[in-house]
């Protein structure tokens, strides 16, 4: 992001706009919609103002002279549309000046640069794509037309009309938040959608005790809980709707090494963030440590969220912190969240069952090589089984060793996959023979392991048939 949108007070002073024709006219339009008194300088002598109405044209008043030595003083910003090079040399001394300027279509002598705007009055939403296409922003535009109900704007003058009785109401930051959720989220809100703004105000006011309505304990405090939420391998389109709803609703967020950067841009920007995983070379904070800070938050009327790579009942020490919480007496639920193995599958067309090749999966964890001596190999014989192998890097050898031995076939074909659904993802494929030679040509971790048969199905094995076949007719050829 380079742009940062802001919302303009227009009623500070005027806004100078310089230039002519359709441009001049269609920010005219705009800026008269904001509500902007508009300083004209028509650099042409045709002041075409046709097809405004009477109350627009109030707004503007049409200036004479040079715009470049025009009076600056208490104006908010300037507009040049349609201005040629006069609007490059009053960019110079708008910036010159600490002025706020745009010039339409020209991102190198502008200062800010104006988005496509969806407007229902008080809710106003700017959409920029850096100047790069406006094509694109008016596509995510009409998308969010879409879905934007007509009458949001109504929605939020209604609450920012008892936001002060409200306020004096309910001192507290947390229960207030919570019960304009739920006057949002429920009747009130539905009857002002709908347009029916009386009967929403007189719900409003038949809210005898406002506290209770927003969920208050009996302490008078709100009630706090923890949400476990699966964050998926990584692809943050991933995330389940509970999970980004979760994410939004949080007050406070606990999140594991595992979770990538944009699942965490997708938090409410205002919730507390604590990384409680393990980084690289250091060790995190404990489980113990984990469980007491997610007991306290929610004790103390937070809504916590935990939030761990893929989902936190397979191989994620979820279990553990249900447990945990349920001792505590904390209200909790859990949001499943789509694990590694399954997004390497989906990612690479490896179909993890296959009629009559494949009828079984394991999934299994040999984070050392000691983990791997405690599993039960012999289990794994099945030639029908795919076996999906969480944190096997260093213990690959082992893992290996353990498949061979327990009779699989060294022609059992194998993944390493690494970083999946990620934009550095990475697929190598080859056979259980080869594992140790697989894993060295993989450039960095998480990476998952799948071994069977169905992993010829997958998209790199026939990548990789394919580019040995056409290598060896042309060797043939030779
Ligand atoms: N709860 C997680 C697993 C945590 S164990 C889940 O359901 O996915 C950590 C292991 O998960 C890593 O060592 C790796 O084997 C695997 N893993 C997690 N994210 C991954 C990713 N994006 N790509 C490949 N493997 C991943």
């Amino acid at each position: 992001m380079r742009y940062l949108p802001v919302f303009l007070d227009l009623q500070t002073g005027p806004v100078l706009l310089v230039g002519t024709g359709e441009l001049a006219r269609a920010k005219l339009r705009v800026l008269v919609a904001a509500g902007a008194r508009i300083r004209w300088f028509a650099i042409s002598a045709a002041h075409d103002v046709l097809g405004l109405e009477p109350a627009q044209l109030a707004r503007i008043e049409l200036a004479k002279g040079d715009p470049l030595a025009a009076d600056l003083t208490g104006v908010v910003a300037i507009f040049c549309a349609g201005a040629g090079d006069i609007g490059v040399a009053m960019a110079a001394r708008a910036k010159s000046v600490g002025l706020p300027v745009n010039v339409m279509d020209d991102l190198a002598h502008s200062s800010f640069i104006f988005p496509a705007i969806v407007d229902r009055g008080d809710v106003v939403v700017a959409i920029g794509t850096g100047g790069t296409s406006p094509v694109v922003a008016r596509r995510v535009r009409e998308r969010i037309e879409a879905v934007l109900p007509a009458r949001i704007g109504d929605l939020a003058k209604f609450i920012g009309r008892f936001r002060k009785s409200i306020h004096a109401r309910i001192p507290e930051t947390l229960l207030r938040r919570r019960f304009w959720e739920r006057v949002i989220d429920g009747p009130i809100g539905a009857l002002v959608l709908s347009g029916n703004k009386d009967d929403a105000e007189a719900a409003l006011h038949e809210i005898a005790d406002a506290s209770e309505f927003a969920g208050a304990a009996a302490s008078g405090q709100p009630q706090g809980s923890v949400t476990l939420v699966g964050a998926g391998p990584g692809d943050p389109d991933l995330l389940t709707v509970k999970a980004l709803r979760a994410l939004q609703d949080a007050d406070i967020v606990f999140y594991d090494e595992l979770v990538s950067s944009e699942i965490l841009d997708r938090i409410r920007r205002d919730a507390a963030r604590v990384a409680v995983g393990r980084r690289v070379g250091q060790p995190g904070i404990g489980q113990d440590a984990i469980n007491r800070l997610m007991i306290e938050a929610a004790k103390s009327g937070q809504r916590a969220v935990r939030l761990k790579g893929g989902d936190g009942f397979v191989f994620g020490r979820g279990g553990e912190e249900v447990e945990a919480l349920r001792q505590a007496g904390v209200a909790y639920s859990v949001v499943p969240g789509i694990t590694a193995g399954l997004g390497a599958a989906a990612q690479y067309e490896v179909p993890l069952t296959f009629r009559n090749e494949a009828l079984r999966i394991t999934f299994l964890t040999a984070h050392q090589a000691k983990d791997a001596e405690t599993v039960d190999w012999s289990a794994l014989t099945d030639a029908k089984m795919t076996v999906v192998v969480y944190m096997g890097m260093t213990a690959a050898p082992s893992v290996r060793e353990g498949l061979l031995a327990a009779g699989r076939s060294g022609e059992t074909p194998v993944g390493v996959f690494a970083r999946v659904t990620r934009p550095d993802a990475q697929a190598v494929v080859g056979t259980l023979d080869r594992l140790r030679e697989l894993i060295a040509k993989i450039d960095g971790g998480p990476a998952i392991l799948i071994i069977g048969d169905v992993v010829a199905h997958s998209a790199p094995w026939r990548h990789q048939t394919l580019t040995q076949t056409i290598s060896e007719l042309l060797e043939a050829a030779e």
